[in-house]
């Protein structure tokens, strides 16, 4: 359980927020401001409460101070975001955030310098928190897709100021906690992508959570690649078929039936375009690659998902990059779509580059979730707790978060 700014009484309140404003910039302009638009609720709802609203956020990876990493680029966009001015302080911490902030009034929203301009920020180092702290109130945390790093700004605050989650971080764990944690089941995973390797931990944490994982990706041959199929040469880990093995065994023992393509798009090169035919997944030839489940697959995991009410999806069923591999996952994606907005299914989706997937599918806009949290997302999804989101938890019997260390 943990508070929103609705529980926080922010009136007249210096209220630090931590917002993720890691843009992407291009000669000092910043060139896309999908991260300044989705903070937009948060600050401008804690301004018309009457709160000073103070922004953290870090940009790029600074070394200690450098002006290439100075966030004086976010304030224009930011103050059209928000439809009002906001203020600048030029350090996060010390004598300049202080005047600037003493100068606030109710109302006001003022932008801190990089806080990753101090290696005691990523240190988590507890003096730095202090000094942070010393400029509010209250702490929002809006920021999920840095809450997977314990941090000064992301953790460290939460623990001596009453805490809070902003907007941002409660759509995202609330849509996050439909998915897996009370979901409505029967739940379906589709878990594609490129490796096994670099999702095992996530396998492991989805058998024992859903009733059906579904494969597909280059990580789908490693899986039939270890139950004895032909590949080919396409893209396979073959050293992991016992790890692969592994998981099947642990998904039989949790009743989590694992869903593999039965037919498969082959080409001789990974090319847009390249000739291609569909096979059998039992007759994959020796020099040619799969890079797409076939129209079987597509629809055997469709039929299987008519079953589910929710839906968690990572990674791609194909190369979806290069036409017209990503007909499995356009197909997929489409349906799953059109479901959500019939009601009939909860679908949540993230990580990497399956919301570029599902944006070239059309669907991105009528799933009921996409995170575009990265890491954090993925962590979220291998099971394991979150420092900044565990630092925000209201233990039962309520309390301000901090964690009986005073403030
Ligand atoms: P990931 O970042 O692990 O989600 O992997 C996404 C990448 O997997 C995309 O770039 C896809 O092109 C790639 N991919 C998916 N299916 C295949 C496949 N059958 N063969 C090669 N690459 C694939």
């Amino acid at each position: 359980m943990f508070r929103t700014i609705d529980a926080l009484d922010v009136k007249g309140k210096r209220v630090l927020v931590r917002c993720d404003l890691n843009v992407p910039a291009k000669d000092g302009k910043v060139t896309d401001t999908t991260r300044i638009d989705r903070s937009v609720d948060t600050l401008k709802q804690l301004s018309a409460k009457g709160g000073k609203v103070i922004i953290m956020t870090h940009f790029g990876r600074p070394k200690g101070r450098d002006e290439k990493y100075s966030q004086k680029l976010l304030l224009e966009p930011l103050a059209k975001a928000v439809g009002q001015p906001v203020g600048w302080a030029d350090d996060c911490i010390g004598p300049e955030a202080e005047k600037v902030i003493a100068a606030m009034k109710d109302g006001d929203i003022v932008l801190l310098q990089n806080v990753r301009f101090y290696p005691e920020e990523e240190k988590n180092d507890p003096a730095f928190a202090r000094k942070l702290a010393a400029n509010g109130d209250v702490y929002v945390n809006d920021a999920f897709s840095t809450a997977h790093r314990a941090h000064a700004s992301t953790e460290g605050l939460a623990h001596i100021l009453p805490a809070a989650a902003g907007r941002l971080m409660q759509a995202e764990l609330e849509a996050l906690g439909k998915a897996l944690q009370h979901p409505e089941k029967p739940v379906a995973a589709i878990v594609g992508g490129a490796k096994v390797s670099t999702k095992l931990e996530l396998l492991g944490n989805l058998v024992a959570k859903v009733d059906y994982l579904i494969i597909g990706g280059g990580m789908a041959n490693t899986f039939l690649f270890a139950m004895g199929k032909p590949v080919g040469k396409s893209l396979c880990e073959k050293d992991m078929a016992p790890t692969v093995l592994e998981i099947i065994g642990k998904a039989k023992a949790a009743k989590c039936q694992i869903v593999l393509p039965v037919d498969g798009v082959i080409a001789s090169e990974f090319a847009e375009n390249a000739a291609n035919s569909v096979v059998s997944s039992d007759a994959v030839p020796d020099d040619k690659m799969v890079l797409d489940a076939g129209p079987a697959s597509a629809e055997a995991i469709i039929d299987r998902l008519g079953g589910c009410k929710t839906l968690v999806w990572n990674g791609p069923l194909g190369a979806f990059e290069i036409a017209p591999f990503d007909k499995a996952t356009n197909a997929v994606a489409q349906w799953a779509a059109e479901r959500t907005k019939q009601g009939k299914l909860l679908t949540v989706a993230g990580g990497g580059d399956t919301v570029s997937a599902l944006a070239k599918a059309g669907a991105l806009e009528s799933f009921s979730y996409v995170s575009t949290a990265g890491g954090a997302f993925l962590e979220w999804l291998e099971g394991k707790t979150l420092p900044g989101v565990a630092a925000l938890e209201v233990k039962a019997g309520g309390g301000c978060g901090c964690g009986g260390k005073g403030h």
